[in-house]
């Protein structure tokens, strides 16, 4: 029994199939550059990686050459048991606030969504209309945005014009929401609690935090786009929207150029030249002023919110870090909790400096508040998911 998990963008498709019950990846792959003159594909099964360069011209063209790769290199897909496919798809809008089976009206109203998100939700509906067309098995959709669907108005409303607000849809919908709601549910198997209040730090190349109590979404990081909140490998973050009026009225530069700004040159990126947290440290490392500024800004903000979600939820039981920088950067974690020890926050330096696949524990017995490194594992959630929605 497998779920084919797709996370299709506008010029690439990432594939695994998951055996949603052990959680293995039996086979992972990606094609890339969908389009353009070359694309680069990859499928590695059995730990074997097959690469490929050549022209795909679309979607479609791309899912044929993957479901050619399964047949070819395997794992053949008529003995995999193929029991859905669960598509990725970053914006639900307030629409979905849990997956759904894709019909014509789900697939009418993530195009009704497409606003939101301009560059993402088109490229999932190729993606999910050319699946449907070559796998005849039931489809599933699963939102980034659905596990913020319970966010109390006070933190999903900002305080815009209501009648402006409501008409253009403004309002915090977050992003990386299936990895949150995955964490949260592992800290909350964990420790054997469901009553925790927790704050969750997705920190990969793109970073988000959340509030989450009692095992649903109270607040987070992430606002009607996944530019605010943290900083991240090339986003701002939070920035004063003036920001915009300035830079358009004194700098001349256009609306298409200040997105690009923020979206994709600034961040780690914009602050230290690189946005890959490696390549920031060893910079730091040598001594580069910037890069050590660039983690000074990054530490600040998490800890700022840390603070602000501990104040939202009147306390704080863990924290837990996911994702490339949250699982791998000890010394980040170190960072960020040496400026919490003033509220009882007390790392064990032992256990940090383990690198592991499994969620553990890495403050010490009489801290006050017990710090997590969960693995997140966003295929294996959506193809959960994918399997509840089907009744499996
Ligand atoms: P993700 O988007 O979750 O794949 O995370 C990507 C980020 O994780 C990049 O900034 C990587 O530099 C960072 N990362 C991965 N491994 C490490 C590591 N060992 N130490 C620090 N950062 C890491």
């Amino acid at each position: 029994m497998t779920v084919l998990v797709i996370n299709s963008g506008s010029s690439s498709i990432k594939y695994q199939l998951v055996d949603p019950e052990s959680g293995e990846a039996i086979a992972v792959g990606l094609v890339e550059q969908i389009g353009e003159e070359s694309s680069h594909i990859k499928h590695t099964y059995k730990g074997e990686k097959h690469e490929y360069d050549q022209p795909i011209a679309d979607h479609g063209e791309g899912l044929r050459f993957v479901l050619d790769l399964f047949e070819n290199i395997g794992p053949k897909l008529a003995d995999a048991h193929i029991e859905a496919v669960g598509h990725r798809v970053v914006q639900g809008g307030n629409h979905f606030d849990g997956p759904a089976l894709v019909t014509q009206e789900v697939r009418d109203l993530i195009e009704e969504l497409a606003p939101l998100a301009p560059l993402h939700n088109p490229a999932h509906l190729r993606g999910i209309d050319v699946a449907r067309e070559l796998l005849d098995v039931p489809h599933v959709v699963v939102f980034d945005t659905a596990f913020f669907q319970s966010l109390p108005e006070e933190a999903a409303r900002y305080a815009l014009d209501r009648e402006i607000a409501d008409k253009y849809s403004i309002r915090r919908y977050g992003a990386h929401g299936t990895s949150h709601q995955f964490v949260a549910q592992a800290v909350a198997d964990y420790v054997s609690r469901d009553d925790l209040k927790q704050i969750v730090l997705h920190l990969g190349n793109g970073a988000s935090v959340s509030a989450v109590l009692n095992g649903k979404a109270v607040d987070t990081s992430m606002g009607l786009t996944p530019l605010e909140g943290l900083v991240m490998g090339t986003r701002t973050g939070d920035i004063d929207p003036a920001a915009i009026f300035h830079l358009s009225r004194v700098g001349g530069l256009s609306i298409d150029e200040i997105d690009n700004l923020f979206n994709k040159q600034s961040g780690l990126k914009g602050l230290a030249g690189v946005n890959d947290m490696r390549a920031v440290w060893s910079l730091a490392e040598s001594g580069d002023a910037h890069a050590r500024e660039a983690l000074d800004i990054y530490v600040h903000r998490i800890v700022k919110y840390i603070g602000s979600y501990a104040a939202v939820m009147g306390g704080l039981d863990v924290i837990a870090f996911t994702a490339g920088i949250g699982e791998n950067d000890d010394l980040l974690r170190a960072e960020v909790l040496e400026r919490l020890a003033g509220f009882g926050l007390k790392l064990d330096a032992e256990t940090n400096a383990v690198r592991g696949d499994e969620i553990r524990q890495i403050s010490t017995d009489d801290s006050s508040v017990q710090v997590l490194v969960v693995p997140t594992n966003e295929e294996l959630a959506i193809a959960r998911q994918a399997m509840e929605v089907i009744g499996k």
